[in-house]
């Protein structure tokens, strides 16, 4: 049974009501799943006043305690995740194995930051005279608002959730409307978890209306978003006008580097494998293929036979590699790169057109010989599309990867040292994976450089966001 969504504020679960709702709709079939509320004005002010009052009792809990309850909450997400991955996969299409998969990775998130609140520390600075004594500590920064959005509706959202609360900030977050499940589920376990009231509030509604209630409040110190660079930079411009300290994880266009000396099949292989992930749906998806000229054809060659053989279908069958893409209206898009590219006298090697019938179905796709203008290698594509490019000269190449304004994720196939560290030295990106995909551990960080964002997540610098530095001095 699919749970009807609900909003949890200061420790209470919230729906109807007479409140607004929204369909959710099921991608894979066009079912409506059922009613999401939206919050009211006195909704989100409830929401801010609770998250004041339990901050003046939640910013003095004991590290010890923090930990506590977000080992309590790894452990309930490997419990439940076979349930949340289930309704996950109702509402946001994912194949079921990659819906469960990212609950238990993200159990792993929450144990990680678990470790980490327990290593918050200041530090003590050696005084000019004996009888000055003064030390540096890190505070939590207050109310927290977070905005998350549909590709990962539980990941985006613990990682958010995990960092505010281990740092001793409370939290209200706006989880995707479109994919609301995993987002109430881990309300849930929160609140089993034992988590007090008004630590952590989750909220629903027309995303630009209450992200403009929240951040103009007063009560909030701290913005944190993930979703398109467009909505990011409104957002952080809001934040900006109203000095409140920012986390911006947003999209990119990730280059892929093959080089001749590269294992081809298993490059090949690997990177058709991880381009369907979701769907294509992911901001660190490979996206712009650039493959040395001599390894081309070998390449394109194996790549698309690997994508010809993957199984698009409702993520719930078992056979499924590729889900429906997470919204109707994410269809039409896919097309116009697809269009934009012919029009440019580029070549479609695999796919191409939506599938037709009931479902958000677009299959994989792969586009050659197009231009660097093409639409396709300027936006990201968020979808199944991957436009293949040929390259001679590695300075050219690594002018090309670094064109553009994003710089989240890169990758990187060869079989050459010298060649790896001289690209990951010169990419323009927040993370560079060489012959495999390594990034989005708890343990290592996860952010964008350039309009790709502003700070991290995960990994020791998971905390800095969510703190602020306090300097006392006394005689
Ligand atoms: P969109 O720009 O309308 O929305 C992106 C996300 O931001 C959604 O979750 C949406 O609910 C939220 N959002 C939109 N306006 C907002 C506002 N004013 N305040 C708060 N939240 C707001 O685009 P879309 O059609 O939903 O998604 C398509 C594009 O979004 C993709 O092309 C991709 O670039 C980007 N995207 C990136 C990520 C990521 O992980 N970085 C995730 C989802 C979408």
């Amino acid at each position: 049974m699919y749970e009807t969504p609900c909003l949890y504020i200061d420790g209470e679960f919230l729906s109807g009501e007479g409140r607004k709702t929204q369909d959710i709709i099921n991608p894979a079939t066009h079912e409506v799943l059922g009613q999401l509320p939206h919050a009211t004005r006195a909704d989100l002010d409830r929401a801010l006043n609770a998250a004041a009052r339990a901050f003046e009792t939640w910013r003095d809990s004991s590290p010890m305690q923090r930990s506590e309850i977000l080992r309590k909450v790894a452990q309930l997400s490997r419990e439940r995740a076979q349930e949340i991955g289930r309704n996950m996969t109702l509402d946001q299409g994912k194949p079921l194995a990659e819906s469960v998969g990212e609950i238990t990775t993200c159990a792993d998130h929450a144990d990680w930051h678990a470790e980490e609140c327990r290593r918050i520390y200041g530090r003590v600075v050696p005084p000019r005279s004996p009888e000055v004594h003064q030390y540096v500590v890190r505070e939590p920064v207050g109310v927290c608002a977070a905005f998350t959005p549909w590709n990962f509706p539980f990941n985006q959202a613990i990682r958010k959730i995990c960092a505010a609360i281990g740092a001793g900030c409370t939290i209200i977050l706006k989880g995707p409307e479109d994919a609301p499940s995993a987002v109430v589920a881990i309300a849930r376990m929160f609140h089993d978890a034992g988590l007090p009231p008004g630590v952590l509030n989750i909220v629903w509604g027309v995303p630009a209306e209450v992200s403009d209630y929240l951040i103009r409040s007063p009560i909030v110190r701290k913005v944190s978003f993930t979703g398109s660079v467009p909505v990011g930079k409104q957002l952080a411009a809001l934040a900006g006008a109203h000095m409140k300290r920012i986390t911006m994880e947003l999209g990119g266009h990730s280059p892929v580097l093959v080089f001749d000396d590269a294992d081809v099949p298993r490059a090949a292989k690997m990177l058709a494998r991880f381009k369907i992930r979701n769907a294509g749906q992911v901001c660190v998806s490979p996206t712009r293929f650039y493959v040395h000229q001599k390894i081309y054809d070998a390449f394109l060659e194996t790549f698309v036979e690997t994508l010809r053989g993957i199984k698009v279908g409702n993520g719930l069958e078992a056979d499924t590699q590729m889900g429906p893409l997470a919204h109707a209206r994410r269809v039409p898009v896919m097309t116009r790169f697809v269009e934009d590219s012919l029009a440019r006298g580029g070549k479609v090697v695999l796919g191409g057109e939506p599938m037709g019938g009931t479902g958000n179905y677009f299959p994989p796709t792969v586009i050659t010989d197009i231009p660097e203008d093409a639409m396709i290698m300027t936006e990201e594509p968020f979808g199944p599309v991957a436009p293949v490019v040929p390259f001679n000269d590695t300075e050219a190449v690594i002018r090309q990867a670094n064109a553009l304004p994003f710089g989240l994720s890169s990758y990187v196939f060869t079989n050459s040292l010298q060649t790896a560290n001289r690209v990951s030295r010169a990419l323009e990106a927040g993370m560079v994976n060489i012959n495999h995909f390594g990034s989005a551990l708890p343990e290592t960080p996860f952010g964008g450089v350039k309009d790709s964002g502003i700070g991290s997540e995960g990994g020791s610098e998971t905390f800095d966001g969510y703190l602020v530095t306090k300097f006392v001095t006394s005689v």
